[in-house]
C-alpha cells in the first residue's frame, strides 16, 4: 500500500459525500479528508442546466428548509441566493380523474368536499377511529396498506397513491411506510387504538399555546440552481475533491486500513472510508469483504425517471390550470404522471413572459418509457397536455434529464434488511455508508444525516490513528456503531 494514509476517504461527491466532507473539515480540522467523485462534476443527482434563460433542475428542485441545509448554504456564502416558498404552495396541484382536472384536497375539510372521492369513501374516512382499532402489522407495511387500513381503499388509491407518485416518484403499494416516513410509523404507534385522526387532533390541542406545528418551507437557489451549492462546496474543499475518479475496488489489510482503487489505477489508503454512492455501487465495492452485506445492498432497486423541461410563452399556457400543475394517475392512459409549472414557484427559472413546465415520466410501473426516443417522449407529453388542458403549442425550449436508476425504492422490509446489512459490515468498523439509498430519500434529510455522521467518522478515524501509534496487540475490531452511524436496535435506526 502507498505511504500516505488519509484519515477519511469519502467515495462519492454527491450531496451526502460533500456535506460529510465539509462537516469533517470544518468541525475536525486535524483530519485529512479526500473525496473521490466518479463523474467529471460533483453534485450527483443535484444538477442544474441553465440555457436560453431557463434554469432546469435535473434532480432536486424543491428542498425543505431545515437548519442544517440553511447552515450549509450560508456557510458556503450562498445565503443571499436562497428563495423560500411555503410547502403548501407546492401542493396546489390538480389531479386527473376520468380525463378531467380536479383540485386535490389540501385539508381534512377539502377531503370531505372533493368530487375526487365517492360519498362512501368520505364516510369511511370519517369512521377512521373505529377501523383504527385493528392493529397494524408488527414489522412494516406499505404506505398504501396503512392508508387503506385507516381511511379506506379509495382514499389510498385515489389520493395517497397518486400524491406519493407525483411528489416522490414512489409506488405507495410497495413502499415501506417505516422506511419512507418513520415519523408517521411512530405517530401511528403513539396513536394506538385512538386512530390517526383523533391523535392528530389531540396533539394539535396539546400544542396550543406552544409551538404550532406547521409544514416546512421549501428552498431554491437563485441564480445558479441547486448545483451551485455543490460546486461551491467542492471549491471550498480546496483540492480535496478528485473528480473523474470512479472507485472500482475496496480492500482492507490486516492493519484495518482500507485501500480504494480508481479506474486509472490510483490507489488511496485510508483509516476510514465512507461509501456515499448509490447502494448498487456500494454493493460492488464491499462484495469481496462482506458478501452478505453486498447481497442486501444489491437488493435495493431503483426507479427510472425521464424528466423533461418544456418552455412556453405565458399566453400559450392560458388553458393550463391555476396552481402549480397536476398529477395523472396510472390508468388515465397517459405516459406522464406529473407536471409542474416550476417557474410559478421560482419566477427566475424561466425568462420574462415565459413558463417552464417540468414533466415526469417513468417510475417503477413504466420502465418501458426508456424505449421512447426523445422526440417520441415529447410527442407523448404534448398529446397528454392537449388532452388534459387543451394546450396545443409546441414548446420553444426542451431539456431532458434521464436516469434509469433515479430514485431508490424503499420497499416493505427495507429498514430491517438495512439493519442486517449493517450487522454484516460490523467487522469493518472504519467503513460507513451514507446517502439517500438508505434512510433519507430527499435532499435535505440526506444532508442532515450526512452531517450527523461526521463526528462518528471523525472519532473512528482518530481512534484508528491512535491505535496505530500504540505498540502491542490491537483492540477488538467490533464496534457498536453501525456503518451508517446508527446504534443497532430496532428503535434506534430511525431517519432524522
Ligand atoms: C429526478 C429527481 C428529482 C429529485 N427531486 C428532489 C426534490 O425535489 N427534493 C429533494 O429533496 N430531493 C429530490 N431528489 C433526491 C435527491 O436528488 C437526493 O436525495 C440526493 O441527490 C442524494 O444525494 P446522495 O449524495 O446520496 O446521492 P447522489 O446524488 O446519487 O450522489 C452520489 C454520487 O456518487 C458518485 N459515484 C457513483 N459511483 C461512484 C464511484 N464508483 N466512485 C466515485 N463516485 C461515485 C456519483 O457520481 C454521485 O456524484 C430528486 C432526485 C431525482 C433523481
Amino acid at each position: 500500500m502507498g505511504t500516505e494514509v488519509i484519515d477519511v476517504l469519502v467515495v462519492g461527491g454527491g450531496p451526502a459525500g460533500l456535506t460529510l466532507a465539509r462537516a469533517l473539515t470544518a468541525g475536525h480540522p486535524g483530519l485529512s479528508v479526500t473525496v473521490l467523485e466518479g463523474a467529471g462534476r460533483v453534485g450527483g443527482k443535484a444538477r442544474t442546466e441553465i440555457r436560453d434563460g431557463y434554469t432546469f433542475e435535473h434532480g432536486p428542485s424543491d428542498y425543505t428548509r431545515n437548519p442544517e441545509m440553511v447552515r450549509l448554504i450560508e456557510d458556503s456564502g450562498l445565503g443571499d441566493r436562497v428563495e423560500v416558498a411555503p410547502l403548501r404552495s407546492l401542493t396546489r396541484m390538480a389531479i386527473v380523474r376520468d380525463g378531467r382536472l380536479l383540485p386535490t384536497p389540501r385539508s381534512p375539510l377539502g377531503a370531505l368536499t372533493t368530487p375526487l372521492l365517492s360519498p362512501a369513501a368520505k364516510a369511511r374516512m370519517l369512521l377512521e377511529p373505529l377501523f383504527a382499532r385493528r392493529p397494524g402489522p408488527e414489522g412494516d407495511e406499505s404506505v398504501h396498506d396503512m392508508a387503506a387500513r385507516h381511511f379506506g381503499a379509495e382514499v389510498a388509491d385515489r389520493v395517497v397513491r397518486n400524491m406519493l407518485l407525483g411528489t416522490a416518484a414512489c409506488d405507495a403499494r410497495t413502499t415501506s411506510v417505516r422506511a419512507l416516513a418513520p415519523a408517521l410509523w411512530d405517530f401511528e404507534r403513539d396513536a394506538g387504538r385512538a386512530g390517526l385522526l383523533a391523535h392528530a387532533v389531540r396533539s394539535a390541542l396539546r400544542r396550543r399555546g406552544g409551538d404550532r406545528m406547521r409544514a416546512p418551507d421549501v428552498m431554491h437557489l437563485v441564480p445558479g440552481g441547486v448545483a451551485a451549492l455543490w460546486e461551491r462546496l467542492a471549491t471550498d474543499l480546496d483540492g480535496r475533491v478528485v473528480t473523474g475518479a470512479p472507485a472500482v475496488s475496496l480492500e482492507v489489510d490486516e492493519d484495518r486500513r482500507y485501500a480504494v482503487t480508481v479506474t486509472d489505477g490510483t490507489r488511496y489508503v485510508a483509516r476510514t472510508v465512507v461509501l456515499a454512492v448509490p447502494a448498487y455501487t456500494a454493493a460492488a465495492l464491499v462484495a469481496g469483504m462482506a458478501p452478505r452485506a453486498a447481497e442486501i445492498l444489491r437488493g435495493i432497486t431503483y426507479s427510472g425517471l425521464r424528466v423533461f423541461g418544456l418552455g412556453y410563452r405565458d399566453d400559450e399556457l392560458a388553458r393550463f390550470p391555476d396552481g402549480i400543475g397536476f398529477l395523472v394517475p396510472r390508468g388515465e392512459g397517459a405516459r406522464m404522471f406529473a407536471v409542474a409549472a416550476v417557474s410559478r414557484i421560482v419566477a427566475a427559472h424561466a425568462p420574462d413572459g415565459h413558463v417552464l413546465l417540468r414533466v415526469f415520466m417513468g417510475g417503477s410501473e413504466d420502465p418501458g418509457v426508456f424505449d421512447l426516443t426523445r422526440d417520441e417522449a415529447v410527442e407523448e407529453i404534448r398529446r397528454d397536455l392537449r388532452r388534459f388542458t387543451g394546450m396545443t403549442a409546441e414548446p420553444g425550449f426542451v431539456a431532458e434529464a434521464s436516469d434509469r436508476r433515479a430514485i431508490p425504492r424503499y420497499e416493505v422490509g427495507h429498514a430491517a434488511r438495512l439493519e442486517q446489512a449493517e450487522a454484516a459490515l460490523l467487522e469493518y468498523p472504519g467503513l460507513f455508508l451514507a446517502g439517500n439509498s438508505y434512510r433519507s430519500l430527499g435532499l435535505t434529510a440526506t444532508v442532515l444525516r450526512a452531517a450527523r455522521l461526521a463526528p462518528v467518522v471523525a472519532e473512528r478515524a482518530r481512534r484508528a490513528a491512535r491505535s496505530e501509534r500504540r505498540p502491542g496487540p490491537r483492540g477488538p475490531a467490533r464496534s457498536r456503531r453501525g456503518p451508517s452511524g446508527t446504534q443497532h436496535g430496532p428503535s434506534e435506526t430511525r431517519s432524522e
